[in-house]
């Protein structure tokens, strides 16, 4: 809270990349890694625009067990070797404690996803056994109270650096995904010093609709913004039809640069 820590909390990741209060960061790449080629033309997409950090997930949290369950540690290493190459840094996300160990070399940020944000064992072993940032999305009918305990577990176990993340939440509404509260966007700015990141992707989870929702958040206040980017959506193992082509990626880049300007 800010009662008790009044200057924000910045998020350095080395190489001049800065998470903070009044700054604007994007995070972009496919909902999952799929292989090289994908991560390669990938990265050459960000670097083309301008983006430093890279998503994608190894470790899926999928509705179905028949869904595809993400690449796990072997797509991590690759996508390690070709990011660092190439000056990108990876935010993706842990389901389990296990994991940590082994994600820990490769990782910049790590994501603790919807699914699992009252995972609260995750969440003590992130805030006692790394020092790498994690950013913690909302929780699928998470409140914003419920979200800044979950920060508060890693942040009394001893990890201070945190972001938040607003991805949607379920309500009755079944004309989008989920439904994006930008609300908690300029509550969490007002009561936290942590960084606010917004998720449109998930938020909304049609790609139509992810440029508005994206300028919405920046308007409310996020320090930045996660969304997710193929060359081929359709093709896509997951989320495809959330997900933005390249062209309409560089093209949400260019606008939402814009609009921080005129913040
Ligand atoms: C994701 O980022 O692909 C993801 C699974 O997000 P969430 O946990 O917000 O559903
Ligand atoms: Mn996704």
């Amino acid at each position: 809270s800010k009662k008790w820590k009044v200057n924000a909390t910045t998020i350095d990741l080395g190489d001049g990349i800065v998470i903070e209060d009044g700054g604007f960061q994007i995070m972009a790449g496919p909902c999952s890694i799929e292989g090289e080629d994908q991560i390669r033309k990938t990265i050459a997409h960000l670097k083309e625009n301008g983006v430093s950090i890279m998503r994608g997930g190894v470790f899926k949290p999928r509705s179905s067990p028949y869904a595809f369950r993400g690449m796990g540690i072997e797509g991590l290493e690759l996508w390690y070797q070709l990011a660092k190459e190439a000056g990108i840094k990876i935010v993706t996300e842990v389901m389990q404690v296990s994991q940590i160990e082994e994600m820990d070399p490769y990782v910049d940020i790590y994501q603790v996803g919807a699914r699992n944000t009252q995972n609260f064992n995750l969440l003590d072993e992130l805030g006692k056994n790394t020092d790498k940032p994690v950013m913690i999305k909302r929780g699928i009918s998470g409140t914003i109270d419920e979200l800044l305990y979950s920060a508060e577990y890693v942040f009394s176990a001893g990890n201070e650096r945190l972001l938040l993340c607003e991805r949607g939440i379920r309500t009755y509404e079944k004309a989008t995904r989920n439904t994006m509260d930008l609300n908690a966007i300029a509550v969490l700015k007002e009561k936290t010093h942590l960084p606010v990141i917004a998720d449109p992707s998930h938020g909304i989870g049609l790609r139509d609709f992810v440029e508005p929702i994206a300028l919405a958040s920046i308007m409310a206040g996020a320090d930045g913004v996660i969304y997710e980017t193929h060359e081929k959506p359709e093709e896509a193992y997951s989320d495809g039809q959330q997900t933005l082509n390249f062209p309409e990626s560089a093209k949400l880049i260019d606008r939402m640069k814009k609009t921080f300007e005129l913040r």
